[in-house]
């Protein structure tokens, strides 16, 4: 079972390591980069989020800046420090959390800031730029999931990939990722009709749409290898046991925290027929943050055309 595991802490951490040389090297030339994360409003988990991507930028000898904004602090504000943001020399990266609390129009937002410090890849220069083959910041989740593939050596080239969701964060860019890396690619969303028959043309099954257990084995095709993107938190005992049946260490996690995460995949079912799956947490979710950081560290180098 343990070799059928992806493991996305593993290539994480790799990822961070390499990062970290090249953060030293560039501060070794007086280049300190640096990440400016927007936060507008009180959610606790953009917080969370918020709070880990600075702490991650710092273990790596990167600098980090946090802006809180209230949540009726407008528009008009947020883009006026987007643009301070924009035209400070010593910012590389500028992301804005999301979801914004209502009111806020994200694409206005996103538009503003300068794609060149873009490290989230969501502005239409850097998503037209990844359609035509040619990426420069790419978004985080697709961007770690292609180094995954790449680095635990999952095929991909000429490869049927199916893609569950379709969000401007992850299904899209990801499919786009894998078509310019020779997939034959299908985009899967709530509409797709007969979603099993889809699904189980898979060789690489990619679950991306934000619904609890939502693929099951009958779904995959045996030896597929399957993604997991979906991130739930599972609050009730119930859930659990029908989800993880006999699973005695899940549940004492769960009896400790009072939660226990898990993803779009009914991973107990599905992983006997897989012949690589991603666990979830452990997974998908590490890799984000490190190429967050990968594409701060580039940002800094791209800047200064010292992209190597
Ligand atoms: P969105 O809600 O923006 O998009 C979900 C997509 O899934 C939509 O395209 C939707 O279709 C499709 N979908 C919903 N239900 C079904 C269904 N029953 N069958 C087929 N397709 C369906 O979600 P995100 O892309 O932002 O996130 C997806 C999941 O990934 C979430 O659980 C999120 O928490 C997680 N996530 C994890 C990250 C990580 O680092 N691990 C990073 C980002 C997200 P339609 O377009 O028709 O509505």
């Amino acid at each position: 079972m343990n070799e059928k595991l992806l493991d996305g802490k593993r290539v994480a951490a790799e990822i961070r390591a390499e990062v970290g040389e090249r953060v030293a090297e560039l501060r070794g030339r007086g280049i300190i980069p640096r990440l400016d994360v927007i936060l507008v409003g009180d959610d606790p988990a953009s917080k969370v989020y918020v709070g880990a991507k600075a702490r991650a930028c710092e273990k790596l000898g990167m600098v980090s800046g946090t802006h809180r904004l209230e949540p009726n602090a407008g528009q008009a504000a947020l883009e006026r420090l987007i643009g301070d943001l924009n035209a400070d020399p010593e910012v590389d990266g500028i992301l804005v959390q999301l979801p914004l609390p209502e009111g806020y129009d994200t694409h206005a937002a996103l538009d503003v800031i300068d794609p060149a410090k873009d490290v989230d890849g969501f502005h239409p220069r850097n998503v037209g730029l990844l359609q035509q083959g040619r990426p420069s910041l790419t978004p985080c989740t697709p961007a770690g999931i292609m180094e995954l593939l790449r680095r635990e050596e999952i095929p991909v080239k000429g490869q049927r990939a199916v893609v569950v969701g379709r969000s401007d964060i992850v299904g899209k860019p990801l499919a786009m990722l894998l078509l310019h890396a020779h997939a034959t690619v299908t985009l899967c969303h709530s509409r797709t009709r007969d979603l099993t028959s889809v699904t189980r043309e898979a060789d690489l099954l990619v679950a991306a749409a934000g619904k609890l257990a939502l693929i099951g084995p009958e779904h995959v095709k045996p030896g597929a290898a399957v993604i997991d993107v979906g991130i739930h938190r599972l609050t009730r005992r119930e859930e659990v046991e029908r989800l993880f049946p006999g699973d005695e260490a899940r549940m004492a996690r769960f009896e400790a925290k009072g939660s226990v995460l898990t993803g779009d995949v009914d991973f107990v079912r599905v992983a006997p027929l897989a012949s690589r799956i991603t666990p979830v947490p452990g997974g998908v979710g590490p890799l984000t943050i490190a190429m967050l950081m990968s594409n701060t560290e580039r940002a800094a180098r791209l800047r200064r055309g010292r992209e190597e």
